[in-house]
């Protein structure tokens, strides 16, 4: 795997990182993941654009301009077509106080890409994934992409634990917030349902797409929160994200969902999303 780290390429085995970084005491930084088909970086606006506003929300000062000329820099370099970049930007390294270290220290700015050839999930393409329920631990912030995800992590474990592939969040109301990696989505007599965008959820870059693919289509969207209590009564579930791509649900806390296979509406968004990456790796 090769990185980026300030500037300087290497070995991403080579890259040193102070104890003192704010990223490894408290979590304090901004990353973007994006995937690569075909040697080209998919949605490369719209993740760089995300990025700028994570890091304005806490007040990081990075160059993501330059970061973005660095990243794709790497990319040719490394030669990948199939895989994945990890961004990420920390507050950089001062002795170890709360508050923000003054104006002018440097953040610490790593890329890598590796190679990432299939989905971990393109087994479930067809069959479903399996998700179990969790509650929403997590900040009031979730909006900025910050590299303190111990409660997605918790959340992934638990899915783990139970031999399921993602975790969904469900917030004290109730409703259904998203997946511990991943955007929810549900439908509901053709119409396909999601969360709006707001503090507590990830602006997720293939949420965006899926949403558009599905007005494109013809499919009513419709941005309200989905109570858990509601599952019982939806034709099909599915999650979106960069690794992720569209990704059917057919089981919650063991329970089936519809008829417990991928459903029409599901498998129609993940055929257009496909055609969407067709359409850059020809472009
Ligand atoms: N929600 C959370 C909490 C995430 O961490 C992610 C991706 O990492 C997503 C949603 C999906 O976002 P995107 O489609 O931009 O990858």
């Amino acid at each position: 795997t090769l990185a980026d780290w300030n500037g300087e390429v290497m070995p991403l085995e080579d890259v040193k990182v102070s104890v003192l970084d704010r990223g490894f005491l408290f979590g304090d930084g901004i990353y973007e993941a994006l995937r690569v088909y075909g040697g080209k970086p998919f949605l490369l606006r719209e993740h760089m654009d995300r990025l700028k506003r994570s890091l304005k929300e806490v007040s990081i000062d990075a160059d993501v301009d330059a970061f973005e000329k660095r990243t794709l820099n790497l990319l040719a370099k490394s030669g990948i077509k199939e895989g994945l970049i990890y961004q990420q930007v920390t507050r950089g390294v001062y002795p170890r106080v709360h508050k923000y270290p003054p104006k002018g220290t440097k953040p610490n700015e790593l890329v890598w890409v590796k190679e990432f050839t299939e989905t971990p999930f393109a087994e479930f393409r067809e069959s479903g994934a399996a998700v179990v329920t969790v509650p929403d631990l997590r900040w009031k912030r979730c909006d900025i992409k910050s590299i303190n995800l111990l409660g997605n992590c918790m959340a992934a474990e638990a899915a783990a634990q139970a031999g399921c592939q993602e975790a969904l969040l469900i917030a004290e109301d109730g409703s259904i917030v998203e997946g511990s990696h991943t955007s929810a989505f549900g439908v509901k007599d053709g119409r396909v349902w999601t969360m709006p965008l707001g503090p507590n959820i990830l602006p997720g870059i293939t949420r965006a797409l899926v949403l558009k693919l599905a007005n494109r289509a013809n499919i009513e969207v419709i941005e309200r929160s989905l109570l858990k209590s509601e599952l019982g009564q939806i034709d099909e579930l599915f999650l979106t994200g960069t690794t992720s791509e569209v990704l059917p649900v057919t089981k919650v806390d063991g329970h089936g969902v519809g008829t417990g296979k991928a459903g029409p509406v599901t498998l129609r968004l993940v055929a257009e999303y496909q055609k969407e990456i067709d359409e850059l790796v020809r472009s």
